[in-house]
């Protein structure tokens, strides 16, 4: 299945409608004229059909990236603390989540997809 945004779509058939209402009051030719208005007509059809059509509830993805955090390990060594990575948190909700689970694709909580870049 392939979602697509059903407004957009038919504005742009709103846009083609007009071209062809333009073109139409232009037109001499009645074969033209005939083929044009045969167009408007199809177009408004495909989107009353549209229209009636259910609608499929759902959400735009969205996008995040999970966030290190650290914490001190209790190690010095030439005066710098040695840190270690305790977790992530997701970008978009903050969920933290365990080292190991650094790898999943989707935040668990929110649903978020894990690939934004830097
Ligand atoms: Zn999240």
């Amino acid at each position: 299945m392939r979602l697509i945004d059903a407004d957009e779509l038919q504005n742009v058939m709103d846009e083609n409608i007009e071209i062809h209402k333009k073109l139409l009051a232009g037109e001499k030719n009645p074969d033209e004229k005939d083929f044009l208005c045969s167009e408007i007509t199809l177009l408004r059809c495909i989107k009353e059909f549209i229209d009636v059509r259910k609608t499929i509830d759902a959400e735009p993805v969205r996008y995040g990236k999970w966030i290190p955090f650290k914490g001190e390990t209790g190690v010095e060594a030439f005066g710098y603390t040695e840190y270690t990575v305790l977790g992530f948190g997701c970008s978009i909700c903050g969920a933290d989540v365990d080292v190991s689970e650094e790898y999943f694709k989707y935040c668990p909580l929110c649903g978020a997809k894990m690939d934004l870049e830097e």
